[in-house]
């Protein structure tokens, strides 16, 4: 038998600014509970997002588009360096309103969201806890206005989750360290003005001859390789960066020599609340969309918001957002607070990495036929969704990181 669908015609114009009013109108969950400072932090940007983000984050993907002026606008409003002091140029804030920042750019546009979330956490943050004050001056002041981003070089094409193998050589030559090797995988690295570098003064003490630099971009002897045509966050760069005879002053040192393994894992932990963030802004998105049209497309002659089997969708994707969102905050706060927080920034990472591909696979399903296509912002998400369990440690590695943690608090 034949069942003929009756579907209302809608226009996909008409279907989008629904989304937008949604994303308008819609409440913000706990905002109440918020100190005033978070509340305003979160409300700023998540207007910022509605109004200058979420129109155009769809042609910054298509057309692979940096998105600079934004950024420029972001760092006015002090989002580019969040936590940083006001001396140094900063907002003077603290690690859970960062958060928020990044959850709210990134629901507007994932690819704004990774940029954010790579110069707060990735590049700032361990300048601003191992550097020294003139370093500070130096390295963070100018790229705390979104005229100048930065990028963390970690990752190389031999290894990215085993970081303590790194094969870059830096040697010693009378006032200088040469770098000789090739980072993989640097997201900003076009559109970068300086990075944080990780390499090995001495490769028989394995992770303990690491140690991290900060070379300005461009420079002699820093190349960039071509930029990956990738599947997600496609409005940022990602690219090799290649160190032939890279030459930098002594004092170009990030901490103690032989720090840079441990200045690398206490920098993820950091960054790991920012990618949750940005995976929470995703999910959060793709729920929006979803949603919005549950009420406004009709099947059978009623909306599909009425059918139980799209209800539940709905309902698991709102249990995985939230439950991900509370997990991102607790760790966020340990932090503020100072108390340990590795294990909570892993989970946060992995259950927001998840809720993301979830509710990016889910909204797309609720969609049919219009989340498959780039008329909606359904497949963005989805796309978007993809890197949060990849960069800055797989759900593999988190899952290792929660578990090393938990069996040290149960040993006997
Ligand atoms: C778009 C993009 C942007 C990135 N940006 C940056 C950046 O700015 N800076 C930077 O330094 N790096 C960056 N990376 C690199 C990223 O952090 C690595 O890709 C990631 O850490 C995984 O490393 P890998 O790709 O070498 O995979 P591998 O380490 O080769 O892992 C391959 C598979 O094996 C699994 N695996 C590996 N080891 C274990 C284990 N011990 N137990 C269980 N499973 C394991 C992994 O989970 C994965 O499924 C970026 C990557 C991408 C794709």
């Amino acid at each position: 038998m034949v069942v003929l669908l009756e579907v209302s015609p809608i226009s996909t114009e008409e279907l989008w600014s629904s989304v937008r009013d949604h994303r308008v109108l819609g409440h913000l969950p706990y905002q109440a509970e918020l100190p005033e400072m978070h509340q305003m932090m979160r409300q700023t940007c998540r207007d910022y997002a509605d109004r200058e983000l979420g129109p155009i984050a769809g042609k910054l993907d298509k057309e692979h588009l940096f998105p600079v002026q934004q950024v420029r606008e972001l760092g006015a409003m002090g989002v580019m360096a969040v936590e940083v002091p006001e001396e140094l140029g900063g907002a003077g804030m603290d690690y859970l309103a960062y958060s928020l920042a990044v959850e709210e750019i990134s629901r507007g546009c994932g690819s704004t969201g990774c940029v954010v979330s790579v110069n707060n956490s990735l590049y700032i943050g361990p300048i601003l806890k191992f550097g020294t004050q003139k370093q500070k001056e130096q390295w963070i002041t100018p790229f705390t206005t979104g005229e100048k981003v930065g990028c963390f070089a970690l990752s190389e094409p031999g290894n990215g989750s085993d970081a303590g193998a790194a094969s870059t050589l830096a040697r010693q030559e009378g006032e200088e360290w040469v770098l000789n090797g090739t980072k993989a995988w640097i997201t900003n690295s076009w559109d970068a003005s300086a990075t944080v570098i990780f390499a090995t003064t001495d490769k028989s003490l394995k992770h303990k001859g690491i140690s991290a630099f900060l070379v300005p971009m461009p420079h002699p002897g820093l190349s960039l390789g071509k930029k990956e045509d990738k599947l997600g966050i496609r409005a940022t760069s990602t690219a090799n960066l290649i160190l032939e005879d890279c030459r930098i002053p002594l004092g170009n040192m990030l901490g103690p020599r032989g720090s840079g393994f441990k200045i690398a894992m206490q920098t993820l932990d950091s960054g790991r609340i920012g990618i949750a963030s940005q995976a929470l802004g995703i999910a959060q998105a793709a729920l929006d969309c979803a949603a919005d049209y549950a009420h406004k497309r009709t099947a059978f002659g009623a909306p599909i918001g009425k059918l139980q089997a799209v209800q539940f969708k709905l309902a698991d994707m709102a249990v995985a957002v939230e439950s991900a969102r509370l997990l991102t905050w607790k760790a966020a706060m340990l932090k503020d607070a100072k108390k340990p927080f590795t294990k909570e920034a892993a989970m946060a990472k992995l259950a927001a990495s998840e809720a993301a591909t979830f509710c990016g696979h889910q909204s797309i399903q609720v969609l049919g036929g219009m989340g498959y296509v780039t008329d909606m912002p359904a497949e963005r998400h989805y796309r978007d969704a993809r890197i949060t369990e990849i960069y800055e440690g797989t759900s593999e590695i988190q899952r290792l990181v929660i578990a090393g943690q938990l069996l040290k608090e149960y040993a006997p």
